[in-house]
C-alpha cells in the first residue's frame, strides 16, 4: 500500500487549498471526498472576501482575515497560471448601509478601529452613496465604504482549485471516509472502498467533520448553518459595481454583470439543503429594500449550502496540529469565511505538516491554544 505524506479528508475550498499548498511544499498528497471536490459549501458561497465586513473587533480573527485577503491577488494569479482558470478576483469594495443614526454610529466606530489598524474605511453621506450606486434605497442615510474587501467567482474558484489539485495530488471522488485510525507509525484513512495510509491526515470535512473528530477523541463539534442564495441579472442599465451589505443581506456583483444575493442563516435546518419559498421570498424582499433599483431584474437561479460552524457560537476556525496525536491536523469551522480564509489555511496546514513554528497570529487558531475551551 502506498503511504502518502498527507491525506486530506474533504475537498472543499479548505481541503483543496490545503492539499495544493502541501503538494507545493513537496509532499505526496491524496484528497478524498465523498462527493465531487468543491461540491458543497465551497460552491455555494457568495465569494466575498469580507475581511473588514466580517470582523467585529480588531482581534486575531480580523488580522487572520486581512492576512488571507492580502494573499488573494497572488493566489488568483498563480491559479490562473497553473490551470488557465480565472477566478475573477476583484477588489470592488463593500458598501455597508446605515438607515438609522444608531447604525451610523456603529459603522463609524467600526471605521475608527479599522483605520487605526491600517485599513481603509470611509464614511459616505447619503448623496455620496447614491453617486456610487444609483439603485440604493432613498432612506439610506449613509454607508461605510470598505474599498479593499473584494470578491471572487466561487464556481470558478472551485474549478481552479480542483484542476490544481488534480494536477498535483491523488484525487479520490465519490468515496466517503468512514474512519481515521492510528496504526503504528501511520494513519489509516478508511474509505468506503479502500484504505489509505499516511504520515499525516488533515480533517477538512466542513459541516460533516463531527463524526470523524469524535472518533479521533477531538472534543470539537462542527454544525451546519444552512444559507440560501439566488442570482439575478439586473434590469437594463441598473448594474451594481460594489457589493452592498444591508443588515445581514448582501448583493454581490460578478464580472458578467449578474448579482448574487444572500443569504439566510438557518441553523435549525440541519443538513436539509432545500430552497424554500419563504426563505427566498424574505431574502428577495430584503435585497430590494436595500437596492430598489434592481426591481424587474431577471431571476436566474437559487441554491443553498451548509456553513461549517464550531459550537459555542464561534465565528472563527480551528487550524493546526491536534496536540498529542502526531500528524493529525485540523482545518475546520470556517463558518462564513472559508473562501476568504482558504489561502491562509493552506499556509497554516502546511506549516503544521512540516512541523514549522506557527506565526504568532496563527496561535489564536492553533488547536493547542484553544484546547482549554474544548474542555481538554
Ligand atoms: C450561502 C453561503 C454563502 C457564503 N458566502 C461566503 C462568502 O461570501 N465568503 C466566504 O469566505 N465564505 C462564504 N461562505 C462560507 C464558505 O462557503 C465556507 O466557510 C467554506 O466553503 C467551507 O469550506 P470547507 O472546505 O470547510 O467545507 P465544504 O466546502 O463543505 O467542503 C467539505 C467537503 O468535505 C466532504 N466530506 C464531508 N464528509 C466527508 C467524509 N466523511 N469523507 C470524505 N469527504 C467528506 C464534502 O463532500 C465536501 O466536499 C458561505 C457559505 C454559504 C453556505
Amino acid at each position: 500500500m502506498q503511504v502518502y505524506d498527507a491525506v486530506v479528508v474533504g475537498g472543499g475550498a479548505v481541503g483543496m487549498a490545503s492539499a495544493r499548498a502541501l503538494a507545493q511544499a513537496g509532499l505526496s498528497v491524496a484528497v478524498i471526498d465523498r462527493g465531487r471536490l468543491g461540491g458543497e459549501a465551497s460552491s455555494a458561497a457568495a465569494g466575498m472576501l469580507g475581511a473588514q465586513l466580517e470582523a467585529h473587533a480588531p482581534d486575531a480573527f480580523y488580522h487572520l482575515c486581512r492576512a488571507s485577503r492580502a494573499m488573494y491577488p497572488e493566489f488568483a494569479a498563480s491559479l490562473l497560471e497553473e490551470t488557465g482558470i480565472d477566478i475573477e478576483w476583484v477588489e470592488n469594495g463593500i458598501l455597508q448601509l446605515a438607515r438609522t443614526e444608531e447604525d451610523a454610529l456603529a459603522l463609524k466606530s467600526r471605521m475608527r478601529w479599522q483605520r487605526a489598524s491600517g485599513d481603509r474605511a470611509d464614511w459616505l453621506e447619503a448623496a455620496a452613496v447614491r453617486d456610487m450606486e444609483r439603485g440604493v434605497a432613498e432612506d439610506v442615510i449613509g454607508a461605510l465604504y470598505l474599498p479593499r474587501d473584494g470578491n471572487v467567482h466561487v464556481p470558478r474558484l472551485s474549478a481552479a482549485l480542483r484542476a490544481a489539485v488534480v494536477r498535483t495530488c491523488a484525487v479520490v471522488e465519490g468515496e466517503e471516509v468512514i474512519a481515521v485510525e492510528r496504526d503504528g507509525a501511520h494513519w489509516r484513512v478508511r474509505g468506503a472502498r479502500d484504505v489509505y495510509a499516511a504520515e499525516r491526515v488533515v480533517i477538512a470535512a466542513g459541516a460533516w467533520s463531527s463524526p470523524l473528530l469524535r472518533a479521533l477523541g477531538v472534543p470539537l463539534e462542527v454544525r451546519p448553518v444552512k444559507g440560501q442564495m439566488f442570482a439575478i441579472r439586473p434590469p437594463g442599465g441598473a448594474a451594481l459595481r460594489r457589493t452592498v451589505y444591508d443588515a445581514g443581506t448582501y448583493l454581490v456583483p460578478k464580472r458578467d454583470g449578474t448579482v448574487v444575493i444572500g443569504a439566510t442563516e438557518e441553523p435549525e435546518a440541519g443538513y436539509d439543503k432545500r430552497n424554500t419559498v419563504d426563505g427566498l421570498a424574505a431574502l428577495a424582499a430584503k435585497a430590494l429594500m436595500a437596492v430598489p433599483g434592481l426591481r424587474g431584474g431577471e431571476w436566474l437561479r437559487a441554491w443553498s449550502g451548509l456553513r461549517p460552524r464550531l459550537t459555542g457560537e464561534a465565528i472563527d476556525p480551528v487550524i493546526g496540529p491536534w496536540p498529542g496525536a502526531e500528524g493529525l491536523i485540523l482545518a475546520v469551522g470556517h463558518f462564513r469565511n472559508g473562501v476568504l480564509l482558504a489561502p491562509i489555511t493552506g499556509r497554516m496546514v502546511t506549516a503544521a505538516a512540516l512541523g514549522l513554528a506557527p506565526e504568532p497570529l496563527w496561535l489564536s487558531f492553533w488547536p493547542e491554544s484553544r484546547a482549554a475551551a474544548f474542555g481538554r
